[in-house]
Parts: C-alpha cells; structure tokens; sequence
C-alpha cells in the first residue's frame, strides 16, 4: 500500500462495532478482568491502551519496523532508549543534534556511566577510527539539526553491522514520507511526533520504531516500567495528524524550495543550508536515500543585527520553537533550541548570532516571502 494510503488507513481497530470511521478515545486508565487470570488483552493505560496501540500501529507500518512505542515526548522517547545502556557503554553521536538530545546525553546518560564522542559530520570513513571494545552504538540525526548535514544512512549501517552496533536515527525532519531508515538499516528510529506527524504545533509526541522484536520486548519492558506514555487524547490527535501528513510534506516541501530560492536571491543573507539545494554538498546523498528535502531551512544572514531586526519584525512568520506544523515558525537556535549547547562547540558547528532556522509552513509562500522581504529589509 502507498504511503498516503497507510497514513489515512494504517489502523487496524476492531475493537468497537459502531462503525466509527475514526479511532475512538479510550479515556481509561484500567481495564475490568473477565475473570480471574484472564485479560481482555488491557489491563492498565501506561502498559497498553487501545487508542494509543492503534498510533503505534500505523507509526510502525510508516516505517517499516516491527513495532512503534509512543511517548510523551520525543526526549522522552531517547531517554527511556538509552535505558538500553549501562555504564562503561560507549556511544558514537553526530555532532550536530537536537539541543535537547546533547543536553540529555551530556547531563544525564553522562552521569549515568555511559561515555560519548561527538563526530562532526560523521561518514563511513572517519566513524571507524571512534569504535571501540565498549562501542554499543551509533546515533545520528538526518538531517541534522539545524546545520542540515546528511549522513550517508546505507553506509553508516554497514560499519555498525560490522561492528555489531546498533544504529540508531532521528527521522524527526524528513518523517517516514520522505525517508525510512530502517529500510536502510538503521535498528531504531526516533521521532519527536511532535514536529510533522502531529503537524500542527498542538501536542507533544514521540516514538522509538525497532526494526526486530527482540528490540521492542527489550524497550516494552522499559516503557511501561518508566512510564512515559503517551495519553489517549494525545494519541487520538497524533492519528489524525498522520492522516494529512503525506499532503503536508509535499506542499510544506513545495514551499520550502521556493523559499530556500528566494533567500539565495536576498543580499542580506550570506548562506543557506537546505538539502534541497543542489548547491548543498549533501545533494547527492539526499536524493539517493531520501524521497524529499524536507521544509526546514537554516540561514546565516550579514550581522547578529539583522539577525534581531528579523525576529523582531516578522508577522506572518512565528519567532517560537518547535517545527513542522502548519504554521511557519522562525527560530534562533543560539538562544533556543541549542541556548545549552556550550558556546565554543556551538560556534563550531556554525550555531552562531547571525544563524536562524525556518520550519515553512502551510501558508501561501507569497504571503510567507512578503512578510520576510519586510523584515529583512
Ligand atoms: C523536537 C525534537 C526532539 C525532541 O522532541 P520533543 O517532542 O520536543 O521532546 C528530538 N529530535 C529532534 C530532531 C527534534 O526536532
């Protein structure tokens, strides 16, 4: 079945014979016992919950694993993953990540016994000279956030494969429309379900997707011991934010390469980082792993001023955190999303006060490039 298809008719509910065409909420935080050692298949919301059982089905079929968990949050969802770990493990991870992400690896699963190494545009070639006996593995974002690096997914599997690591990756950006990574090899996929599978900046989500059941009997057992679960309401909305999900990648995509045009175009604006340009030196990889660019674009413009004059001026564009809704959002990742990311690594990486990032939207790219002309100007 196509993608589109899956998104709208990826469940599979029958337990209600109401004829519901859409999942119903089950607002319940237990399930009655038929009799004694008996079980309906439910027994208690934070272990398994009808609504939110049908989310992680469609989830899983989008992807390709062999089972979806949905969580609270996206942090959520890496945290209770690296409860796969134990002390003296080591773990290979792209420099360029989620602010959120960095802060956790470096100020919980650090203090927790596991060890890092932060790659900077990690390949094939150099993640070899990382591994090491206490190697378990490799964790990496594509594209990265918000540098938008591509790493090749095939050939970094192939050297975890090799050294018996699991790859791990963050498909928050691209979603499983545009790019599924444990068709090309990844072992787990990561999702903040709040980003473009929610798709209206309304409700936190997110999901660890396995490629076997030996992984998933291994982070069932975690998810319902720790309890970050996703709520049935919550569920609800995710599921009918997958059903719209094919349609807004493609037109928030659309937007994007008009968007990612016209800002090439600005003399205020000094370099722009969208996969989708084929000027990115990531272009080739894109296209060969992935369906599409996505609709996040980075740019770093002339000065901090204009950088401050812009996210003071914009209207139709939100200065926020967050991505992947319908709503354009504007984002300055120095004093957002990456504020904890310490200062020298940061500018490193890129992340300076000139640097903002774009989540495009849904709006009319007109109406979008009008308010932003005048903001920039
Ligand atoms: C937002 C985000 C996360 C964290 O997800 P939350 O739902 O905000 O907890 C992780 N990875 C990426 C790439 C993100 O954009």
């Amino acid at each position: 079945m196509d993608i589109s298809t899956l998104c709208i008719h990826g469940s599979d509910d029958t337990s209600h014979n109401t004829g519901s065409v859409t999942v119903p909420i089950y607002q319940t935080a237990t399930f009655v016992h038929p009799a004694v050692g008996q079980s309906t298949g439910y027994d208690y919301s934070r272990v398994q919950n009808p609504t939110r059982e049908q989310l992680e089905k469609i989830v899983a079929k989008l992807e390709g694993g062999a089972d979806a968990l949905a969580f609270s949050s996206g942090m959520a969802a890496i945290t209770v993953m690296m409860e796969l770990f134990r002390i003296g493990d080591h773990i290979i991870a792209s420099a360029d990540l989620y602010g959120g992400s960095i802060r956790l690896f470096h100020s919980i699963s650090e203090k927790n016994g596991i060890i890092f190494d932060f790659v900077d545009r990690m390949d094939s070639s150099n993640v070899n000279s990382y591994i090491k006996p206490e190697t378990k593995a490799i964790f990496i974002e594509t594209p990265s956030n918000p540098m938008m690096q591509v790493t090749d997914l095939f050939a970094i599997s192939k050297v975890a494969k090799e050294n018996n690591l699991l790859l791990i990756v963050d498909n928050t950006f691209l979603t499983p429309y545009f790019q599924n990574p444990i068709d090309l090899g990844a072992d787990i996929v990561v999702h903040s379900g709040t980003k473009y599978l929610s798709g209206h900046n309304d409700t936190l989500a997110g999901f660890l997707v396995v490629r076997t059941a030996e992984l998933s009997e291994k982070l069932r057992f975690i998810y319902k011991t720790i309890g970050a679960c996703l709520a049935p309401f919550d569920s609800w909305l995710i599921i009918r934010g997958i059903k719209t999900l094919a349609i807004r990648m493609e037109k928030q995509q659309e937007n994007a390469i008009r968007l990612a045009i016209w800002l090439m175009e600005q003399p205020k604006v000094k370099k722009v980082f969208y996969p989708g340009l084929n000027t990115h030196p990531d272009y080739d990889i894109s296209i060969k792993q992935a369906r599409g660019f996505g609709a996040m674009i980075s740019f770093e413009v002339d000065s901090n001023e204009t950088a401050i004059r812009m996210l003071e001026r914009v209207n139709l564009a939100l200065y926020a955190e967050s991505l992947g809704g319908v709503e354009t959002l504007i984002t300055y990742p120095m004093l957002q999303t990456h504020a904890d990311v310490d200062q020298t690594e940061r500018e490193k990486k890129g992340i300076n006060d000139k640097l903002l990032r774009l989540s495009v939207g849904l709006e009319s790219i007109d109406d979008i490039i009008d308010d932003l002309a005048q903001a920039l100007s």
